[in-house]
């Protein structure tokens, strides 16, 4: 899979940045630093969870910028739920990115 190695998140380019980070017993899978625009990715992950993982990170970043405070559990909900519906539904980055 072709690395990303930025994205645009309302205005600001946060860098994406491939890690291997360990806290205690877990695996991390992805970190958003909203602050400092930086998007950490496990690259151990395969394609799918690579995505699912930044488009976890991505609500995080809107979380930050909203001062949304969503639990954990709920931003989890929100990007395994949004990857699906856009992996399923692939007509709909036809229809968005349609000429006018
Ligand atoms: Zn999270």
């Amino acid at each position: 899979m072709k690395s990303l190695k930025e994205i645009n998140i309302l205005g600001k380019c946060y860098s994406i940045v491939p890690c291997s980070e360990k806290y205690g017993n877990s695996e991390v899978l992805g970190q958003c630093v909203y602050w400092s625009q930086f998007i950490f990715l496990n690259h151990l992950l395969k394609k799918d969870n690579t995505l699912e993982t930044l488009l976890h990170e991505v609500i995080h970043a809107l979380e930050g910028e909203f001062k949304l405070n969503l639990k954990e559990n709920q931003v989890r909900t929100l990007s395994v739920a949004m990857y699906s519906v856009l992996k399923e539904n692939p007509d709909i980055w036809k229809m968005i990115w349609r000429k006018r």
